[in-house]
């Protein structure tokens, strides 16, 4: 029987182009989204893949979500915590609802999810979690104390994460992507993002598609034996 998985935020930009990459490798697919109704409606009727609506930093629509997806769906074997936002400002200028709910969506989704996935996954003894870090959690970013944070804790929660699985088949790893062209880049402002590109050094910004190869790969079977890595795909901007 096909795996099931859950890639929140999945109905657009990097997490859209994940959904479809799992779903050619024989997945089936659930594609969590928060706000954005017309688009995840046209998503699904475009791909065919199921789309759900829950926010990943509420606690409870996570298990509530989780067990509607294994009711309608199956178990879930594969979890993708891609699901980010970004609430940019330099420290003086951050309020602190900013830096809660940039570290509530982005790491306290990520503890929701896999609370609501990890134990099914341990006692069926399979199961991938893959958590979308980012460079700017790696080498950090002005602006970004919130966003950099959380993406940093991200690697450390796979890490710790990973130990917990490692015997029972369930690997856990981080991708960090770099500059990726979806909307949260067409977000930063275009001077800025010149000086950005000016210093990747394949001299553009990555495609989604880039980052979604690498999930598919660490979601097979193959990589049963890489866990608590990070796979950094930036462009060469930051060598970690
Ligand atoms: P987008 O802004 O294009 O998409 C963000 C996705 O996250 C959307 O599907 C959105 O749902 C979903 N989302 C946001 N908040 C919530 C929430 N509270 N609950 C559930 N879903 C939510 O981002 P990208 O595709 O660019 O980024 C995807 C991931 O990759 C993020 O974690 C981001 O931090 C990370 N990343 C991106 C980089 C880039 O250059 N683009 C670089 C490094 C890391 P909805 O459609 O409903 O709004």
């Amino acid at each position: 029987m096909a795996r099931v998985a859950i890639v929140t935020g999945g109905t657009r930009g990097i997490g859209e182009a994940i959904s479809l990459a799992l779903k050619d490798a024989g997945v089936t697919v659930a594609a969590t989204y928060t706000g954005n109704v017309d688009k995840a409606a046209a998503f699904t009727e475009r791909t065919g893949i199921a789309s759900y609506k829950w926010d990943v930093a509420d606690h409870d629509a996570c298990a509530e979500g989780v067990a509607q997806v294994a009711q309608e769906l199956g178990s879930v074997d594969i979890l993708i915590n891609n699901a980010g936002i970004t609430r940019d400002g330099t420290l003086l200028k951050m309020s602190y609802q900013a830096w809660k709910e940039v570290i509530d969506v982005n790491l306290g989704g990520c503890f929701n999810m896999a609370k609501a996935t990890f134990a099914g996954m341990r006692e069926r003894g399979w199961g991938r979690i893959i958590n979308i870090g980012s460079v700017n959690g790696q080498a950090g970013q002005y602006g970004q104390v919130n966003y950099a944070a959380a993406k940093s804790g991200i690697h450390g929660f796979t890490k710790a994460l990973a130990q917990e699985g490692a015997k029972f088949g369930v690997t856990v790893n981080a991708i960090a992507p770099g500059y990726i062209d979806t909307d949260m880049v067409a977000a930063v402002p275009q001077d800025v993002l010149a000086k950005i590109v000016s210093k990747i050094p394949v001299g553009r910004l990555g495609h989604a598609h880039e980052i979604a190869r690498g999930v598919a790969f660490l979601c097979s079977e193959d990589a049963g034996f890489i866990t608590g890595s990070t796979l950094s795909i930036n462009g060469g901007q930051h060598m970690y």
